[in-house]
């Protein structure tokens, strides 16, 4: 059953990924314990004390001839903001973690792929979708469906059109609040869709939350503070729940080439 998905490996390998020897799950730590090493991570980077470990010659050494798949512990999709620094926030290094990035943490075809990449061939037991504060992809959708005038580059309507749904969702949920002040809500609300949305589209997603191998949470990172913040757990598997559901949901697992 994974003859399609070691070819496409091999392909990918072309590419810069690491080799994959084999299809099956390499063990590794539990996704609660791989969840509180990033939550360690960050605690030291927010105090101001970060190890920066796994960042030597050594490191580089180790990369150079070793499977990821055998270290990193965690793919993180994340915004593309320069303030958010993912490996640094968390305190990580070479090796550590599969890094997924676009304006906006939308979870477009290509992010969604490199996402199942992550967990599937790298075998990471935690997803983390990562939003942040004052993230100027949800703030410029926000002030767009608020009514102002906004001149988009050719290709970026394409990366954040799905944020406006999300934007409209958090009106009407807080009908209280107007203008800038639906930004923090909104950006909470587009890392839930964005789960909900690499839930929708993968199957193998799916499968790996249901079966245990893989823990998904949300998390916002906030500028001021370097810190982050974990959304609620139970959240998670609702949305799972409506995915599921869900009849426009992707059902084939694996590509049909
Ligand atoms: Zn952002």
């Amino acid at each position: 059953m994974f003859s399609k998905a070691l070819a496409l490996a091999v392909v990918l390998c072309t590419c810069g990924y690491s080799s994959i020897a084999s299809g099956d799950a390499v063990p590794k730590i539990a996704p609660a314990a791989a969840l509180q090493q990033l939550k360690d991570g960050n605690a030291r980077f927010a105090a101001g004390k970060p190890i920066h470990g796994n960042a030597d010659a050594a490191r580089i050494t180790l990369a150079d001839k070793e499977d990821q798949g055998k270290y990193a512990f965690a793919t993180v999709l994340s915004c593309s903001d320069s303030r958010v620094p993912v490996e640094l926030l968390f305190d990580v290094g070479i090796m550590d973690i599969f890094v997924v990035r676009d304006a906006g943490n939308v979870a477009g075809p290509d992010a969604t792929g490199s996402v199942e990449y992550g967990v599937c061939h790298v075998h990471t037991p935690v997803l983390v979708v990562l939003g942040h504060t004052k993230c100027g992809a949800v703030t410029t959708v926000t002030r767009m469906v608020n009514g102002q005038s906004v001149k988009l580059e050719a290709n970026i309507p394409l990366l954040v059109g799905g944020i406006v749904p999300v934007v409209k969702r958090t009106m009407c949920a807080h009908c209280e609040l107007h203008g800038d002040a639906l930004i923090p809500f909104a950006t909470e609300e587009n890392v839930w869709q964005s789960i909900s949305d690499l839930f929708r589209k993968s199957p193998a997603v799916r499968e790996m939350v249901r079966d245990g191998h893989l823990k998904v949470v949300g998390a916002i990172y906030d500028l001021s503070q370097g810190k982050v913040r974990w959304l609620p757990e139970e959240k998670v598997t609702s949305l799972l729940d409506e995915a599921e559901k869900n009849p426009a949901k992707t059902v084939e697992k694996f590509a049909s080439k």
